[in-house]
């Protein structure tokens, strides 16, 4: 299995499926075994679709916002 590191490494290449160097089956099998990871992998997602409706509406919704935050932990988005 791969490392976290590398994973957390193209963990954007993934999600926007422009993966170089490792394979798309080594970061799935990655994230089903590693909940660190996947964690990483879910918070992307969120954020991502925060972006793209934030972009849509102008204001992120406040429900979608702080459940960033909490999975941001002591980190605060701007
Ligand atoms: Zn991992």
């Amino acid at each position: 299995m791969i490392r976290c590191e590398e994973v957390l490494k193209h963990l954007y290449e993934y999600i926007d499926r422009q993966l170089e160097g490792v394979t798309y089956s080594e970061i799935e099998d990655h994230l089903k075994q590693c909940k660190y990871c996947c964690k990483h992998h879910d918070f992307e997602i969120e954020l991502k679709n925060l972006v793209q409706r934030s972009c849509y509406q102008n204001k992120a919704p406040g429900v979608l916002k702080s459940k960033i935050s909490s999975m941001l932990g002591d980190i605060q988005p701007e």
